[in-house]
């Protein structure tokens, strides 16, 4: 019945926010300028704070008065549990972060968030790739009051230390996006910002600033000018999710290294940047695949998450290091309060052997 409400609740946005709706062709041209940003996100801006309502219970409202409050990951046991009159030991990481290499570092669960095209224009039949901008609004300032936000290539770099110099948060939650849709750029590049949450986007180059109705793509994608904005940004990572969009999986030797190394060249030519993580289209892969790809360079994978097909809730844990990573597939019908949900089911269903 929640799920159908929520479905109902999608059904009414999508008529209301119709008229605001971005128009494909609105694709600028030449540099963008803020005029270019559709009217209905100031809408998104206004309303930051989720539905106090909408909170399930237990869970703390996010503070108002201050934003710095909510970065600081909760001590795991309550401070009058520990004696007053303990010194802090020097060199060790505060509490809420653990050491690369420590029994305690396989103990933390890494859920990495996949998200598409953010649009108003969704629908029960699309509504699985595609999320409202108030919707994907209201998520990122739900996981970033809930978890702590990190990057893609830091959990990577914490997986690959080996000399302990890495830390990772107790509860950190990875943000990614596949395909590389303009409404990265003009509708989740903002909200990011605001909020300070890195990101990682997988794009398919071959379709880079290619416009809807033109054949190639269902939505317009970000332009390399656009896709470079945000590289330099520091904020938002862009690798490959291969050069035409194919199953890796299905392909012969020569093929997939074709995939795997223009799609590689592009994105170092066009961003000026070491192009090393890879997310694997419709979670297609094999052996041949993934032995190409580390030939190739890539130094992380994305083998599952990315389609209808392809939905999967697992989290990852350092141990199974990040050769084969898992997602976990958000779709519009999924509203602020099930986000967390999600999060919390997944990484409670995740067993630590
Ligand atoms: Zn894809």
């Amino acid at each position: 019945m929640k799920k159908l409400a929520l479905i109902i609740a999608s059904v009414l946005t999508v008529s209301l926010f119709a008229g605001f709706a971005p128009k494909s062709t609105s694709e600028p041209t030449a540099k963008p300028d803020k005029q270019s940003v559709p009217a209905w996100l100031n809408e998104v801006n206004a309303t930051p704070t989720p539905e106090p309502t909408a909170r399930p219970a237990g869970v703390t409202p996010e503070p108002t008065a201050d934003p710095n409050a909510a970065q600081t990951p909760e001590p795991e046991s309550s401070p009058s549990e520990q004696p007053s009159d303990t010194p802090e030991p020097a060199q060790i990481p505060k509490p809420g972060f653990v050491r690369a290499g420590t029994p305690e570092a396989e103990t933390v669960k890494v859920p990495i968030l996949l998200y598409h095209h953010i649009s108003d224009d969704f629908n029960l039949t699309n509504a699985i790739s595609i999320i409202s901008p108030r919707d994907f609004n209201l998520h990122m300032t739900a996981i970033k009051t809930q978890y702590t936000p990190i990057s893609l290539r830091e959990y990577v770099e914490f997986v690959n230390c080996k000399d302990g110099s890495k830390t990772l948060p107790t509860d950190p939650i990875i943000v990614t996006f596949d395909d590389g849709y303009l409404s990265n750029y003009e509708v989740a590049y903002p909200i990011l910002k605001k909020l300070d949450i890195p990101a990682t986007i997988f794009i398919v180059t071959d379709t880079v600033g290619e416009k809807s109705g033109d054949g190639k793509v269902n939505y317009t994608h970000f332009n390399w000018e656009q896709a470079k904005e945000m590289q330099d940004s520091g904020l938002i990572d862009i690798e490959s999710h291969t050069n035409d969009h194919v199953k890796l999986g299905q392909l012969d030797k020569d093929t997939i290294n074709y995939e795997l190394r223009k799609s590689k060249y592009q994105i170092e030519k066009h961003l000026g940047k070491t192009c090393d993580m890879i997310a694997y289209p419709y979670g297609s892969y094999s052996d041949e695949a993934i032995q190409a790809s580390k030939n190739a360079g890539f130094i992380a994978q994305c083998l599952v998450g990315d389609d209808a097909t392809d939905i999967d809730y697992e989290v990852n844990i350092p141990r199974d290091g990040v050769m084969n990573l898992t997602r976990i597939t958000v779709s519009g019908t999924m509203g602020n309060v099930n986000i967390i949900e999600l999060v919390r089911k997944s990484i409670a269903n995740k067993k630590i052997d």
